[in-house]
């Protein structure tokens, strides 16, 4: 039955507990495990070893990963381990495959045809506008805490019909609008993330034959992650895998950093009293990360009470030391970060093999300006990506409108973009007829439009117009494929005209975006759920759902940069924790939280443990983050890892910084423009920064740390701030 040449592929680079989880009898599993004990390897091979040792068809094994990128990474292992393409393999995240189920079953599970994904962005914005059609004041009723308020409840699998307000009007009245949010959603045909996870739960809940039919098939149930799954993701496995099913479960406690997003730790728990025959395998073996990295990591997270216990070793050398910079300011700790990723490449290392991570997106700009200004490729993971920015908005809009007339979401983006005289008093008379009809805003307007309603002339020919327009697209565009339909879409909307037109708010990248849009389309080809979709319906449920993963030039050598939360399971040779400040990390918000303070805890065990080989802490003293000046302490977390682990590295000339100038370092300058830390030009040095000074006014001298040319004291005449 099974080729033993092909068992040890699967089991020779294995070690022994390793192989033993891979090779356990069925039942149920839960491999509990640190960071880079190979949790994910097992699970991987255990899939192999299902199909090639025990005869499991691929259709039967689901795995569910965190990230679509480990998918992709995982599906290919398999397919290499195998030896064949793995394609009825269901290997996604919970989104992915709620997703592809609600393709399925979209008649069941109560859903259009061709219903949309609304964002987050579109979530709050159509939150935002059932709080104003309340008459609510926004200020009290925030639409970001509303927002909240849905998405824990659905994530708990709440639906506003089994909520009780226990008297208090507040919740009343949320629950009121997470009613009428649901009436909204259902009207235009779309459904959130968080909705995507609870209708797949539901479909399977409230159709006996549905479950049954899944049950039947998919008898081996894979989760990598475990500890980061919410309450639904949950029950959704546990109807899954019933009396019969076969669920193996891998996670690692002290990686849990999404309870803010409604994760349960407790569910390796619950797991084993669900599950009350489990058998429990533990894995103790690092093979990620240095001696010195893995002791560090272990220093920090001992400071963690209620852990669930390991003991996690490396057979590996002790490695580099962890290396400690304190920069002056967030530019300096930039330019460090620049001169490192320089040395490294220059000792024929790669760059993708650099992770520079941090606590918020917004710490990624400095970066960026850092390194295109020094021509260092790099891919920011997350932020505000492609598929997110205003423009390919609008046009992804007239996409949606074509294929789902009922998008009221995105009727009201462009039903008057470009410009057709549309006002937002016709606009009102539609949503008005709407709201009393039941209806989406596309057949309000058309009754508006034939005489119901009360709309002036002008505005009626100007809404027919548009009516029309999509009308004319959408029967244009049937017979062509994908990318011309793309294009086709963008000329005749007017879209590109109108950013041609626009001169002076970046009229032209969006232009160039735009022309990206018709490439990514040409370049698409759907993979899993949305090779069953039509070419179009997959485009746009691949724009919303993969926005930020291979985003373009994915080939390119660059670094790798994201926050620490989009980090997990991954691993990078070199990796920069970067803004290693109290109230930048661990964050403002958890200061004065045990709980919160240890999710960050773990937040940065994370981040450690993705190092293979060198590991950075940076810090600065003084911060601009979102147009505010900040003097941080050097972060708790520093503290925690061993001293004798840490070296610690002085701006690039060793300087000691003199007491007295360090303490007024930030009120004080040398001439105007050049302070401490402060960036300046020098016509033949090029850019650097500000170290120390001496003097003051005309006979002021300053110590510049430049790029290229390493640190030079020199009078302030020569050198121009920046
Ligand atoms: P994380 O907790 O960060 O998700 P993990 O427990 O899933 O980590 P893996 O990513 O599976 O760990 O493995 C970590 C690294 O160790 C990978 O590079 C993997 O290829 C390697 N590795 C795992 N097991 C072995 C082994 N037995 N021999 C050699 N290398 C191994
Ligand atoms: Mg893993």
């Amino acid at each position: 039955m099974t080729d033993p040449h092909d068992l040890s592929a699967i089991l020779n680079p294995l070690n022994e507990a390793q192989r033993e989880a891979v090779t356990a009898p069925l039942g149920p599993m839960l491999v509990l495990a640190g960071a880079g004990s190979g949790k994910t390897r097992v699970l991987t091979h255990r899939i192999v070893w299902l199909i090639q040792a025990q005869d499991a068809s691929p259709h039967g094994i689901l795995a569910v990963t965190f990230t679509n990128k480990a998918a992709g990474e995982m599906r290919g292992r398999v397919e290499q381990l195998l030896g064949i393409p793995g394609g009825g393999l269901w290997i996604g995240t919970f989104h992915g495959i709620a997703h592809r189920l609600l393709r399925l079953h979209w008649r069941e599970a109560g859903l259009p045809q061709g219903f949309q994904i609304l964002d987050s962005e579109d979530q709050q914005r159509l939150i935002k506008k059932l709080i104003k059609a309340q008459n609510l004041d926004e200020n009290r009723w925030v639409p970001r805490e509303v927002q909240w308020f849905i998405n824990s409840n659905k994530d708990e699998g709440h639906r506003p019909a089994s909520l009780k307000d226990n008297n208090d009007p507040t919740r009343h009245q949320l629950i009121k609008l997470y009613a009428e949010y649901e009436t909204a959603c259902a009207r235009a045909g779309v459904v959130d993330f968080a909705e995507l996870l609870l209708r797949a739960f539901e479909v399977w809940r409230d159709n006996a034959s549905l479950l049954a039919h899944y049950r039947r098939r998919f008898r081996h149930v894979l989760i990598d992650e475990f500890q980061d799954t919410n309450a639904i993701q949950y029950a959704w496995m546990k109807l899954l895998v019933g009396s019969e099913g076969y669920p193996f479960a891998v996670g690692d406690d002290d990686q849990s950093i999404y309870r803010w997003r409604g994760a349960r730790v407790e569910n390796l728990q619950q797991f084993r009293r669900d599950f009350p025959t489990s058998k429990l395998y533990r894995l103790e073996q690092n093979y990620r990360s240095t001696g010195a990295i893995l002791a560090a990591a272990n220093g920090l997270i001992s400071n963690n009470t209620g852990r669930l216990g390991k003991n996690l070793w490396t057979s590996g050398e002790r490695g580099d030391p962890i290396r400690l910079y304190a920069a002056f300011n967030e530019r300096d700790e930039a330019e460090f970060v620049s001169h490192r990723i320089r040395d490294w490449v220059a000792h024929g290392g790669q760059r993708r093999e650099i992770a520079i991570l941090y606590r918020s997106n917004a710490q990624s700009r400095v970066f960026e300006e850092a390194f295109m200004s020094g021509r260092i490729p790099y891919k920011v993971y997350g932020g505000l990506r492609f598929f997110e920015r205003a423009e390919i908005k609008d046009a992804l809009a007239y996409l949606r409108l074509v294929s789902n007339r009922n998008d009221d979401q995105s009727f009201e983006r462009v039903v008057n973009l470009p410009t057709r005289g549309i006002g937002a008093k016709s606009l009102d008379t539609v949503r008005e007829y709407a709201k009393g009809a039941g209806s989406s805003l596309w057949d309000a307007a058309a009754a508006c439009i034939s005489g119901q309603g009360s709309l002036g002339p002008k505005a009626a020919s100007a809404l027919s117009g548009f009516m029309q327009l999509i009308e004319r697209l959408a029967h244009e565009v049937s017979q062509l494929v994908l990318h011309e339909k793309v294009d086709h879409v963008l000329q005749g909307s007017g879209l590109i005209e109108h950013y041609k037109k626009d001169k002076q708010d970046r009229g032209e990248a969006r232009v160039e975006n735009l022309d990206e849009l018709v490439s990514a389309a040409r370049g698409f080809t759907p993979e899993g759920v949305e090779s069953e979709l039509p070419p179009l319906e997959a485009f746009l449920a691949h724009a919303v759902l993969e926005s930020g993963e291979g985003q373009a030039d994915a080939w390119e050598d660059c670094v790798q940069m994201m926050t620490l939360h989009t980090a997990k399971g991954l691993e990078f040779p070199m990796v920069f924790l970067c803004g290693m400040e109290d109230g930048l990390f661990p964050h403002q918000r958890s200061l004065n939280d045990i709980d919160g303070l240890e999710e960050e805890r773990r937040l940065c065990y994370v981040g450690m443990t993705r190092a293979m080989k060198q590991l950075f802490l940076t810090y600065a003293e003084q911060r601009r983050l979102h147009g505010v000046d900040s003097y941080g302490m050097q972060s708790r977390f520093i503290k925690e890892v061993p001293d004798d682990l840490i070296e610690e590295i002085r701006p690039r000339i060793q300087v000691t910084r003199p007491v007295a100038v360090s303490r007024l370092r930030s009120e004080e300058s040398a001439a105007p423009g050049m302070r401490l830390g402060g960036r300046v030009r020098h016509r033949k040095f090029g850019e650097g920064v500000i170290l120390n000074f001496e003097g003051n006014g005309s006979t002021a001298r300053v110590e510049v740390n430049f790029e290229h040319q390493g640190s030079k004291w020199m009078m302030v005449e020569y050198l121009e701030p920046m």
